[in-house]
């Protein structure tokens, strides 16, 4: 899934939980299960050839951009101290993506990596349909939105 979707569910579990023993669990296997759900991301095409790689990582910057956007107006503006569990939770949205970058936009993945990249692969489906692929994220961040 798009990292607004990731990140947002993640900040959302930490803004609701009241310790990183509880959130940080439970959103790592949140991300797991939201890439179950088929999709649409910036990384869609990339495997047969669809999209380029540079044309991905644009996308990326322009879709983290607006996650710490959209993070920073529902959970941090109205805040005088910083959120560190809402950024927390974000950022840990956002683990199983991090480690899957250097393979996704490098073509490079260390030895390390590749057990966890292939759990996190198990568990995406992408498809190429925008609309498909957007609707869930859309409704997703709207009850985020709703419920925070
Ligand atoms: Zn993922």
């Amino acid at each position: 899934m798009l990292s607004i979707s990731h990140a947002l569910t993640g900040a959302f579990i930490a803004s609701k939980l009241p310790h990183p023993a509880l959130y940080i669990p439970l959103t790592l296997a949140t991300h797991y299960l939201e890439d179950w759900i088929p999709h649409w991301d910036v990384a869609t095409g990339l495997n047969n050839g669809m999209r380029t790689r540079i044309a991905a990582f644009l996308l990326e910057l322009l879709d983290l951009a607006a996650t710490i956007v959209l993070i920073y107006f529902l959970w941090q503006a109205d805040q005088t101290k910083i959120q560190y569990h809402i950024w927390t939770g974000a950022f840990t949205g956002l683990v199983p993506d991090f480690l899957e970058a250097p393979r996704n936009f490098l073509k490079w993945e260390p030895c390390f990596l590749k057990q966890i990249n292939e759990f996190h692969s198990w568990f995406h489906h992408s498809v190429v349909n925008k609309v498909v692929g957007l609707t869930p994220q859309i409704i997703a961040v709207g009850l985020i939105w709703l419920l925070k």
